[in-house]
C-alpha cells in the first residue's frame, strides 16, 4: 500500500478513546515531533500531537486527510513522551488520551498558546556593537535605550518600537543582548528565611542524597512531623539547583491546603524562579507555569499529581512530600499513581528521588526495608527521629474511653475539661472530625427510617443552616422533609456528629471563645484558608473545628490540644487499607499539637482504647505498626505482598454490568495458560462497597497476581479482548491498576 510521496506523513496522537494513533498528510505544513496540530476527525476539528514524521503509511495514502493547521508550540520532549508512553502501557490507557490529557487545558484547545512570559533585557558586558551596520536603525535605537537604562522589560521595549521583538532576536543572536525571564513572585504568608543549624540526622540525610546525584536512587525520608523534612528538601534543592540550568520538581498532595510550604520554598530559594501547578490556578496561570517549566526557565516546579508529567528539560531531582497521601492517585481517566510515575521518571532520567513522610505508605515502606532484591534499585532509608525545634517535645497521646466517659453532643467531659483549661491559659485547641455538615443522618425515631440518597447507596447528610439534605457523593440536594416519608411522624432527628453541629455545641459550652470551622463548606472561596491560617497565627482563634483540611502540614505554634472526635468506624472497616490510613491521619493531626515551646496533648475519644492502632499511636511507633500491617498483608496476600488490578463497570441496569464482568472474567480465565495460572488469580464479579453511585449500578472484578509482569502479560492480551466485547460499548467501564479503593 505504501508509496513514496513528495508529501510527508504525520503520525498523530488524538484525545479519542481508541487504542491507536492516526496518520495524516502534512498538507504542505512543516512539523516536528511534539508539535501541536489541528486535524479533521469524525466531522470535527481536534487537537493532536505529532509523534512521528515519516514518508510511508500502513494505510492507503488516498484515504489520508491533510492536517488543517500546525501550531508552532512544541509540547512534548522525548523524555516526557517516553514517560507517558510507559504510563499508557502500564495503565492500559489509550496513548493519545494519556498524552493530551497531561497538557494544560489551554494546550488542548484549538488555539495557539500565548506565552505571557515577561523578559528583561540587558547588554552583554563585552558586546561588539561595531558589527551592526549603521542602516539597522532599530537595532541601534534599542542599544541606545539599553545603554541609558541597563535593564529593560518587554513592556518597556514596546515603547521603543513595535518591531522590537524581531530586533531583540537579532541582537540576541549576535551575542549583544542577554534575555532573562522574569517570574512573578506572589505575595506569601510570613515565613522566616533564616537557615537553621541542622541537627546530625538532617545533615546525614542531606549528605547521603547529595553523595549520589546524577544516578537513579530512590530515598525514603521517614521523619516524624516537625522533624525538619522540609528543611532537608530545601537544602538538597539548594545544592542541586546550583548546577547550571538544573531544575527540580517538588510534588505535594494538595498545595492549596499548604500555602506555608510554597511560601517557605519561595523565601528560602528566592534566587531560583519557582512556579506552581495545581487546580487552584486559572487556566491561563497554569499554562504560563507549564510553559516556564518546559522552557527550562522555571527552576523549581511545585505541583500536585498531574505535574509529574510536566516537561522539564533539565530535571535533576524529584521530591515528593507526604508520599503516603492518597490524593496522589488519579481516580478517573488514566488512573495513575503519581508516586509510581515519579519513580519511573527518576529511573528513566537517572536522577534521585526523595519520598518524604511521617507515615510512609506500606508500599514504600516495604521497598525501603526489603533491600535484598538485586533487580531493583535499592531504596535508601533516611530517618529523622527528633522534633527539629529545640524543646519542642512530641505530644502526649491519650485515649478517652467513651464507655467510661460517655459523650454528650459528641464531647466527653474529659475533653470539655481539657478545652476549658486551654481557654483559661490562652492556648489554642483543635477538634478533628472528618465529616462536614451538621449531622450524618436524618433519622425517624418511630420507624427507624433514615434519609437515603436516591442516586447512591449512601445517606443524606443534614446541613441544618441551609435546611437541606445533601449527598456528599453525588451532590444531590433536597429540602429537609417536615415529616417522615415512611410513617408520617413529624419528629425527625439529625443523628450523629459533624463539623457544624460540633461548632454549635462548642459555642454554647464556651460562649466567650473564638471558634472557627474549617471544612470544604466554610473554605469555599479562594484565599479563605490562608486568611484563616493567618488568624490562627495571630491568635485570633481559640478553638478550631475541622476536617482533614486542617491535618496537613500547618504549623500552629500556640496549639496545645488536639481532640479527635469520631474515628471508630474506620477501626473495623472492611477496607483493608483503612487502618493504615487512619494511623497516618491521626499521626498527622497529632503533629499539629505542641510544635513550639508549649507541650501538646492529643485526646482521642474511642470505644476501643485497647485497639492495637492506638497502642502504636500512643508510643508514636510507626515502625512496629507498619511491620505488623505488612505481616498481615503478607498473610492475606494483599498489596504490597501482591499486585491488584480492578475492572470496574457501571450501568443503569445491573444485569449489563454483570454480563460484561462475567464475560470478561471468562475471557481472562481462558487466557491463563497453565504457567500463568499460579501467578494470576481471577475473582468473581462483586459489588463494591458503594453499590450505586450517581444513579449507576456498579460492579467490579478483581485480578490478583504475585508479580507485576505476570499481571501485565495477561492484561496486554485481555484488555483488547474486553474492548471487543459487544456489551463493552453499552456500559461504562475502566481498568484500575494498583487500585486504592474497592
Ligand atoms: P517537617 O517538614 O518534618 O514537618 P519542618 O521542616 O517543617 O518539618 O520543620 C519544623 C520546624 O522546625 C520548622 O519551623 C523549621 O523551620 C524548624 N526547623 C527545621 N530544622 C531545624 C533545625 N535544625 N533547628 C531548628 N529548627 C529547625
Ligand atoms: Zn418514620
Ligand atoms: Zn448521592
Amino acid at each position: 500500500m505504501s508509496r513514496n510521496l513528495s508529501q510527508a506523513i504525520f503520525n498523530i496522537a488524538l484525545d479519542v478513546p481508541l487504542n491507536r494513533t492516526f496518520d495524516y498528510l502534512s498538507g504542505g505544513f512543516v512539523a516536528y515531533i511534539g508539535n501541536r496540530v489541528v486535524v479533521p476527525f469524525a466531522g470535527r476539528n481536534l487537537v493532536g500531537v505529532v509523534l512521528e514524521v515519516k514518508q510511508t503509511s500502513d494505510y492507503p495514502i488516498e484515504k489520508l486527510k491533510p492536517v488543517s493547521h500546525v501550531f508552532e508550540d512544541v509540547v512534548f520532549d522525548n523524555d516526557t513522551f517516553k514517560l507517558l508512553k510507559f504510563c499508557a502501557d502500564y495503565y492500559h490507557y489509550p496513548l493519545g488520551q494519556a498524552l493530551i490529557s497531561s497538557l494544560p487545558l489551554r494546550l488542548r484547545q484549538l488555539k495557539p498558546a500565548v506565552s505571557r512570559k515577561a523578559f528583561a533585557y540587558s547588554l552583554l558586558p563585552n558586546a561588539d556593537i561595531s558589527q551592526i551596520p549603521a542602516k539597522k536603525v532599530l537595532l541601534h535605537r534599542i542599544i541606545a535605550a539599553l545603554q541609558a537604562t541597563p535593564v529593560l522589560a518587554s513592556g518597556d521595549l514596546a515603547f521603543v518600537s513595535s518591531g522590537w521583538r524581531k530586533a531583540i532576536l537579532e541582537l540576541k543572536n549576535l551575542g549583544i543582548v542577554d534575555e532573562q525571564e522574569v517570574v512573578a513572585v506572589k505575595a506569601s504568608l510570613p515565613t522566616s528565611s533564616v537557615e537553621p543549624q541542622l541537627n546530625d540526622e538532617q545533615n546525614q540525610a542531606i549528605e547521603s542524597v547529595l553523595a549520589l546525584t546524577h544516578q537513579f536512587k530512590p530515598w525514603l525520608l521517614h521523619g516524624i512531623t516537625g522533624s525538619g523534612k522540609t528543611e532537608v528538601y530545601i537544602q538538597i534543592l539548594q545544592k542541586i539547583l546550583s548546577e547550571k540550568n538544573a531544575q527540580a520538581l517538588v510534588l505535594v498532595p494538595e498545595i492549596n491546603l499548604t500555602p506555608q510550604l510554597e511560601a517557605r520554598f519561595r523565601s528560602r530559594l528566592s534566587q531560583y524562579p519557582l512556579v506552581t501547578l495545581h487546580s487552584n490556578l486559572s487556566e491561563s496561570e497554569r499554562l504560563q507555569s507549564w510553559l516556564a517549566a518546559s522552557a527550562g526557565a522555571a527552576k523549581i516546579v511545585i505541583g500536585t499529581r498531574l505535574s509529574v508529567f510536566t516537561p522539564m528539560p533539565h530535571l535533576k531531582l524529584i521530591v515528593m512530600d507526604e508520599e503516603h497521601d492518597s490524593s496522589y492517585k488519579q481516580q478517573d481517566g488514566m488512573r495513575y499513581h503519581a508516586r509510581d510515575v515519579a519513580i519511573v521518571r527518576a529511573k528513566q532520567l537517572n536522577i534521585p528521588i526523595v519520598l518524604g513522610s511521617a507515615t510512609p505508605s506500606l508500599e514504600t515502606w516495604f521497598n525501603a526495608i526489603n533491600n535484598h532484591n538485586a533487580q531493583k534499585q535499592q531504596y535508601g532509608l533516611l530517618r529523622l527521629t527528633q522534633r527539629a525545634v529545640e524543646n519542642a517535645a512530641l505530644p502526649n497521646i491519650f485515649c478517652i474511653d467513651t464507655a467510661k466517659s460517655p459523650t454528650e453532643n459528641g464531647l466527653s467531659p474529659l475533653l470539655v475539661k481539657a478545652l476549658r483549661e486551654r481557654l483559661s491559659r490562652g492556648e489554642q485547641s483543635l477538634l478533628f472530625i472528618n465529616r462536614r455538615g451538621y449531622a450524618p443522618v436524618l433519622h425517624c425515631n418511630a420507624c427507624q427510617w433514615v434519609a437515603p440518597c436516591m442516586r447512591c447507596s449512601a445517606r443524606m447528610v443534614v446541613h441544618l443552616s441551609q435546611k437541606r439534605l445533601k449527598c456528599h457523593h453525588c451532590g444531590h440536594e433536597q429540602k429537609i422533609p417536615l415529616q417522615c416519608p415512611s410513617c408520617g411522624n413529624a419528629d425527625l432527628h439529625p443523628t450523629g456528629q459533624a463539623t457544624q453541629r460540633l461548632e454549635q455545641t462548642l459555642q454554647s459550652l464556651f460562649p466567650e471563645a473564638r471558634i472557627a470551622r474549617v471544612d470544604r463548606d466554610s473554605m469555599r472561596s479562594k484565599g479563605a484558608l490562608t486568611d484563616m491560617l493567618t488568624k490562627v497565627h495571630n491568635q485570633e482563634i481559640d478553638i478550631l473545628v475541622g476536617t482533614q483540611m486542617l491535618a496537613k502540614g500547618h504549623d500552629f505554634p500556640h496549639l496545645t490540644l488536639v481532640g479527635v472526635i469520631d474515628t471508630d468506624s474506620a477501626l473495623y472497616s472492611p477496607d483493608f487499607r483503612a487502618s493504615e490510613r487512619l494511623f497516618a491521619q491521626l499521626m498527622q493531626v497529632s503533629g499539629r499539637a505542641g510544635r513550639a515551646e508549649k507541650a501538646g496533648e492529643v485526646l482521642i475519644q474511642t470505644a476501643f482504647p485497647q485497639h492495637a492502632l492506638f497502642h502504636a499511636l500512643r508510643s508514636q511507633d510507626y515502625v512496629s505498626f507498619a511491620n505488623e500491617l505488612l505481616q498481615e498483608r503478607q498473610v492475606m496476600q494483599f498489596p504490597p505482598a501482591s499486585y491488584f488490578a480492578l475492572l470496574r463497570a457501571e450501568a443503569n441496569d445491573f444485569s449489563q454490568v454483570q454480563q460484561f464482568l462475567s464475560k470478561a472474567g471468562n475471557l481472562a480465565r481462558e487466557l491463563l495458560t497453565n504457567h500463568l495460572k499460579h501467578e494470576v488469580m481471577i475473582y468473581d464479579p462483586v459489588r463494591p462497597q458503594m453499590e450505586r453511585l450517581k444513579g449507576m449500578e456498579r460492579g467490579q472484578l478483581l485480578l490478583q497476581a504475585n508479580s507485576r509482569s505476570a499481571l501485565q502479560r495477561l492484561l496486554r492480551v485481555w484488555m483488547p479482548q474486553c474492548r471487543e466485547l459487544p456489551i463493552a460499548a453499552k456500559i461504562r467501564w475502566s481498568l484500575d491498576i494498583d487500585p486504592l479503593e474497592f
